[in-house]
């Protein structure tokens, strides 16, 4: 399965248009594509069909940020219905946080002397600002090294300039991404770096509010992680998902499709066994 289910543009913290994003998918021979940038489906609601290349089918996407136990915790959406009320309402207001917390850390580095953050976001064609952005303006303005950096001095839970976000719990967003006939997905799970007790009371909490699902491969895992993250999607009962988390044609190693095949233990499990994916995609395949 040639699938990539999570991918940015530039509606959020990737560089490509989504015009340029299906065209790269396509180069890259994925057949079924998720954009699922944060907070956003401007994206893929922007494309017209005539825009998206020959064989190559999008699944409607997107990516929620949320707080759990005080951590930023991600949960795609796939399927979802974009006009579903709730779901447009909660990305409305999330959007809107986006750029109350920019507004927080412009205020902080105005303090130190350094201006001009949201003018510089304010020409930007993203619809959710993203800490990404912020961490360019500061590596533009020699602030930081690099992206790495930024977070880990600057921009991240430790950071000179942090601000917190007051984003959803996670049961909220995978009400919503239900109500709106989509899969919830938990994201890139090791990136938490949880304890193995804690990352089983994640996973219990997020199949008790409704969601289903949780990326099993991804960018730069390798093949232990991958293993361990086949065996608690096993543990779970969930549902395995696969994508890059693709945001740049830069980072070469984290490129749309460049992930590797879902472990033995998972493959029947894979979303695209999933009545939703059966329901959605395979007439049109
Ligand atoms: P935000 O959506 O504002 O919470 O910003 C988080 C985004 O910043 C993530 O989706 C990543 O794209 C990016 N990011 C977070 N941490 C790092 C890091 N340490 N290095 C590079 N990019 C990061
Ligand atoms: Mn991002
Ligand atoms: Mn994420
Ligand atoms: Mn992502």
């Amino acid at each position: 399965m040639r699938a990539d289910l999570h991918t940015h543009s530039w509606y959020s913290d990737g560089t490509l248009s989504p015009e340029a994003l299906v065209a790269r998918a396509a180069d890259c021979n994925i057949q079924y594509l998720a954009i699922t940038d944060h907070d956003s489906t401007g994206a893929w609601q922007s494309l017209t069909p005539q825009q998206v290349p020959d064989g190559l089918m999008l699944v409607p996407g997107v990516e929620i940020s949320t707080l759990w136990e005080g951590r930023e915790i991600h949960i795609v959406g796939l399927f979802v219905n974009d006009q579903h009320p709730g779901l447009t309402a909660l990305l409305q207001q999330h959007q809107e946080l986006r750029r109350i917390r920019a507004q927080a850390i412009a205020d902080k580095l105005a303090a130190s002397g350094i201006t001009g953050l949201m003018a510089h976001l304010d020409t930007l064609p993203c619809q959710a600002i993203s800490r990404n952005h912020i961490a360019d303006f500061l590596i533009e303005r020699g602030l930081a090294g690099n992206k790495q950096q930024a977070f880990s001095k600057l921009l991240g839970a430790r950071g000179r300039y942090r601000a917190p976000a007051q984003w959803c719990d996670i049961g909220t967003a995978c009400r919503t991404l239900v109500d709106a006939g989509g899969l919830a997905v938990l994201a890139h799970p090791d990136r938490y770096r949880l304890t193995g007790v804690r990352m089983n009371r994640l996973l219990s909490e997020f199949s008790e509010a409704g969601g289903e699902a949780m990326e099993v491969s991804y960018s730069n895992l390798n093949p232990d992680k991958l293993a361990h993250l086949g065996d608690l999607c096993e543990a779970h009962r969930l549902w395995a998902s696969i994508g890059s988390d693709f945001h740049t044609p830069d980072r070469e190693w984290m490129d749309i499709g460049k992930i590797r095949h879902l472990p033995r233990n998972c493959r029947e499990r894979a979303v695209w066994h999933h009545p939703l994916w059966q329901a959605t995609l395979s007439d049109a395949a």
